[in-house]
């Protein structure tokens, strides 16, 4: 079995299935420095876009893409290539933070947005949107003080007002609340990733009573079947359930 990975999700879903004596492959973009590592087979680097993947889809019998919700170009190949090699696909998707909204969010369909939003709400933002993304928000917060969070550093230059801090999650609340209290933060821009990993920014944000801009969930390709949780798709592996 395939599995697309770089998430906490197939992390506990490889544990899970080479427990239950699945030969199972995780596949890692190659992104981080320092990956934690899944139980089971793990490869890493692109498959060389759909016609590469599908060449490589004569190795596995299904796939479970179990790639963050924002992978949207990895999820897509994965749907073109599964279909056109005829292996079963299950999208494992950890829900969004939609249910736990709160009144100081306010939902953008972009980061180019969200950078926008921000610069209007605030002199101080924390961004915690990811390395990949900082790019869309240089010009809009050129002159604000910045504080970026991201797990590695970015290959990018920013600008001198910017404080780039690496870390990576699962993040508590008490750390969350003094990041910002300590940066003076005065809005929080984040990706609608789900999740309790990073939860407790918002948890923070929420408490310290600063607005949150919180860039909506791409679309998904049609047609693949999806589940929420790590249980559905162990069966889905085990039973075809
Ligand atoms: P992406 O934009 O959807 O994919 C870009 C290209 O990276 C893909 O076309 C593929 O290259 C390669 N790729 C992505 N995921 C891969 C995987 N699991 N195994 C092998 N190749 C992969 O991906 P992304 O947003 O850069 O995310 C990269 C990885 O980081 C994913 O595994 C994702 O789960 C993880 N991640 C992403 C985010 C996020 O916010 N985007 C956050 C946390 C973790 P080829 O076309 O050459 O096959």
């Amino acid at each position: 079995m395939l599995l697309l990975g770089g998430t906490a999700e197939a992390r506990a879903l490889a544990d899970r299935l080479v427990a239950a004596g699945v030969d199972v492959t995780t596949s890692l973009a190659g992104r981080v420095a320092n990956p934690r590592l899944p139980a089971g087979a793990v490869r890493v680097g692109g498959f060389g876009g759909i016609d590469g993947l599908r060449a490589a889809l004569a190795d596995y019998y299904a796939v479970v893409d179990a790639t963050h919700p924002f992978a949207t170009t990895m999820s897509a190949h994965a749907a073109a290539a599964c279909q056109a090699a005829g292996r079963p696909l299950l999208r494992l998707e950890r829900p969004g933070w939609g249910e736990r909204a709160r009144p100081s969010w306010q939902w953008v369909d972009s980061h180019e947005q969200a950078a926008a939003r921000a610069a209007r709400l605030g002199r101080r933002p924390v961004l915690t949107i990811g390395r990949q993304q900082l790019a869309s928000y240089l010009v809009a917060l050129a002159q604000a003080a910045v504080l970026a969070r991201v797990v590695d550093p970015p290959s990018i230059t920013v600008p001198p007002t910017w404080t780039v801090v690496t870390d990576r999650g699962p993040y508590a609340l008490p750390g969350e609340l003094a990041l910002l209290r300590e940066h003076r933060a005065d809005v929080v821009v984040t990706k609608d990733s789900g999740g309790e990993y990073t939860w407790p920014k918002m948890l923070a944000a929420d408490e310290l009573g600063l607005p949150v801009v919180i860039v909506r969930r791409p679309d998904r390709p049609a047609g693949v079947r999806c589940v929420y949780d790590v249980e559905q798709a162990l069966a889905w592996v085990l039973t075809g359930d």
